[in-house]
């Protein structure tokens, strides 16, 4: 039997192990999926652990997913993004992947929302950093706009390719052949200006978790728009429920934690997700 986990602090709400169970039980997969609640400091031993113990591959969530780069070699996505969100023991090293940017990008896919065109990302912590690369490497010009502007204009310059590491040095941060990065960055307040002709919004803040808020004015949205609102608790937002009021095409977060979760389980098993399953077994418990 395979053992694949989490770890993450805290970790026990984590709808990670029913989806990934559905999965393999719908495979006739012989695994299962645990959740580990390492202490704050202690991403790099917890990973170094799980390889020494034989698990098969582990996601890190929250506040493990930067900390997490030090302990893998991460591959060029993670390594840009500053963030590892799947590791995989198969082979004789230990890589890092994150997959939260394909996540973005195959739930817009998964409702018919065209990858082209110029995207708004709102939020420049963890998610809004795998969205806003997720959605430049697929050839979108990326407007990042941020409560705290530096940030966003800080994302921006990496995804350019411009950024520069902790030590002042030049990053290996160029995008992929053939991708040449278009990204700006900007507060909150030029989003009716950024939105005009914008093709799809994702929004990567905590806003719209905790109370009925949206941090994007409901007059900016248009029909043209496909919205991907990353906050899943609760599903249907105020933003999507704005976003629906305007016309436009409405993703909910639990399609981008399915995806998340279906690109892991795929890079570990090879094999193709039961994707289905999965999203039952999300959305049974959302
Ligand atoms: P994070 O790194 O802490 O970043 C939080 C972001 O929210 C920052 O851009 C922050 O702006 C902004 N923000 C927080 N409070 C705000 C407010 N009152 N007004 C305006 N902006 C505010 O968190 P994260 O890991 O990126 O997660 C962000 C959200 O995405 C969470 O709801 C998380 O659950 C969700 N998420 C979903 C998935 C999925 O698969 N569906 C995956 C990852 C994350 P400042 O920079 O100005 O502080």
């Amino acid at each position: 039997m395979d053992v694949y986990g989490l770890i993450g602090n805290p970790v026990g709400h984590s709808l990670s192990p029913p989806m990934h169970e559905a999965g393999y039980e719908a495979l006739d997969v012989d695994a299962r999926y645990v959740t580990f609640e390492p202490p704050r400091d202690g991403a790099a031993a917890a990973v170094e652990g799980a390889a020494d113990l034989g698990v098969a591959g582990l996601n890190v969530t929250i506040p493990f997913k930067q900390d997490a780069l030090a302990a893998v070699e991460p591959d060029s996505l993670a390594r840009r993004i500053g963030a590892v969100n799947t590791v995989d023991f198969s082979g004789d090293r230990i890589t890092g992947h994150n997959t939260d940017a394909v996540g973005a990008t195959r739930a817009l896919r998964a409702h018919d929302v065209d990858l082209s065109g110029t995207a708004v990302v709102v939020g420049a912590g963890g998610a809004g950093r795998a969205v806003a690369f997720g959605l430049a490497d697929e050839g979108m010009t990326v407007r990042v706009a941020n409560r705290t502007e530096s940030k966003a204009r800080g994302l921006a310059a990496d995804v350019r390719g411009e950024g520069t590491d902790a030590d002042g040095a030049a990053e290996d941060a160029t995008a992929p052949d053939g991708v040449d990065a278009d990204a700006t960055g900007h507060g909150l307040d030029a989003l009716p200006e950024l939105l005009a002709d914008a093709d799809v919004l994702v929004n990567a803040t905590s806003v719209g978790m905790e109370a009925d808020e949206t941090p994007v004015p409901a007059g900016a949205l248009h029909g043209d728009l496909g919205v991907l609102d990353a906050v899943y608790r609760p599903l249907e937002t105020r933003l999507l429920r704005d976003a629906a009021d305007a016309g436009a095409t409405t993703v909910d977060g639990a399609w981008m934690l399915l995806y998340q979760g279906v690109a892991a389980f795929e890079r570990w098993t090879g094999r193709e997700a039961p994707v289905d399953a999965m999203n039952e077994a999300l959305r049974d418990r959302l």
